[in-house]
């Protein structure tokens, strides 16, 4: 039987499902990586090279890449932040991005609601205590947490992630909610009794303050040293977004001078975070690996919608979740007229 000719050519990065690949493969030949690092970062750039399509989770792409590129038509990203994607050059060379939102916002807020859980409740620390074998008497009052319940949750960034958060807070806890979004949230404000802050009221009036945005140049140390000061001694902060959301050497001085009380943090100035960094070493701090939609259903589905953006962009049926959606629309009315 003559072989079938698939007429695109797709660069996979990441572990997809045997089906995921199975789907991509059907129709188009498929370079598969695991990861891309220095030692075949060649051999990634030569298949990006003649590829329509590429899928993948850490995808860094530069300008200068994307001009080695030029059949490249779609970057289906598995995740929801493209903060590491080059916007606005993918947009100028008609290059549609998608991205994975809310297949993983309700499991990214259980992240944000373990970590303030483990920070208010010293969750980490008093763990290590016992497997350390420090428990010998009662625990006094050196080794009391905060409660959560009923605690002020203010929310920066109250869009999807944030919303989930605000609702585990408000119908599980009883937590009175305050938020910072770039418009109102009506809905949120009539579900929730949710109230819209500026950030500095936001900081100076909640007890734990949690870290929703994007990180984009205006999201850059939202949370400097100037921002931190204006928080409670007796708050946490607690960051789900990204790690440059935060000046992160002036968080470790504030937590170091005691004036805030405590972080939990899921992300990182830089990533994986460097063994020698203070924050892995302080019992007021509670480090994740960016573990945000790390379960296994979600991972999946956030892959799924990868897949199907990037299926539905290359067969003409349409992404579901695209970023730069004028470049669809442009392309395919393109497309039509043709
Ligand atoms: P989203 O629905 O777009 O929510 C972002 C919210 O931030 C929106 O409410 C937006 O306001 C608000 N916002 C934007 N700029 C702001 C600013 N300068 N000040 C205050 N608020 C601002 O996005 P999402 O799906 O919730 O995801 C949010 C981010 O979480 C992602 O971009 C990603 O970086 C991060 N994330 C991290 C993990 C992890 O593994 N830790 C997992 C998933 C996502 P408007 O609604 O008014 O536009």
């Amino acid at each position: 039987m003559a072989e079938q000719i698939k007429p695109w050519r797709i660069v996979a990065v990441r572990r997809l499902s045997e089906a995921q690949l199975e789907a991509l493969s059907g129709m188009a030949e498929v370079d598969y990586f695991e990861d891309v690092d220095a030692s075949n970062h060649a051999d990634f750039m030569a298949a990006l090279s003649k590829a329509h399509g590429l899928i993948g989770g850490k995808l860094k792409l530069s300008e200068a890449m994307l001009a080695k590129a030029p059949a490249l038509q779609v970057v289906a990203t598995i995740s929801v932040g493209y903060d590491h994607l080059p916007l606005e050059a993918l947009s100028r060379r008609g290059i549609l991005l998608c991205n994975t939102p809310d297949v993983l916002t309700e499991t990214t807020a259980d992240t944000a609601f373990a970590l303030i859980m483990a920070t208010q409740r010293r969750l980490v620390e008093l763990s290590n205590l016992v497997r350390d074998g420090g428990w010998h008497a009662h625990i006094g009052p050196e080794h009391f947490g905060v409660d959560v319940h009923g605690k002020t949750l203010g929310i920066v960034g109250a869009g999807r992630i944030g919303a989930a958060i605000a609702r585990r807070g408000a119908l599980g806890f009883g937590m009175p909610i305050l938020y910072t979004a770039a418009s109102p949230k009506p809905a949120l404000e009539q579900e929730l009794g949710a109230q819209r802050r500026d950030l500095e009221a936001l900081l100076a009036q909640a007890d734990i303050v949690c870290l929703s945005v994007p990180y984009n140049a205006d999201t850059h140390h939202l949370i400097d040293a100037d921002a931190l000061s204006l928080m409670k001694p007796t708050a946490a902060l607690v960051n789900v977004a990204r790690g440059k959301v935060v000046d992160e050497p002036a968080l470790i001085e504030a937590l170091r001078r005691g004036r805030i009380r405590a972080a939990g943090l899921d992300v990182f100035a830089e990533e994986p975070l460097p063994a020698d960094s203070p924050l892995s070493a302080m019992d007021n701090v509670v480090v994740a690996p960016h573990i945000g939609s790390a379960t296994h259903e979600t991972r999946d589905a956030m892959a799924q919608l990868a897949v199907d953006n990037l299926v539905g962009a290359l067969v003409g049926s349409g992404p579901l979740t695209p970023v730069n959606e004028d470049v669809w629309r442009r392309t395919f009315s393109e497309a039509q007229e043709t």
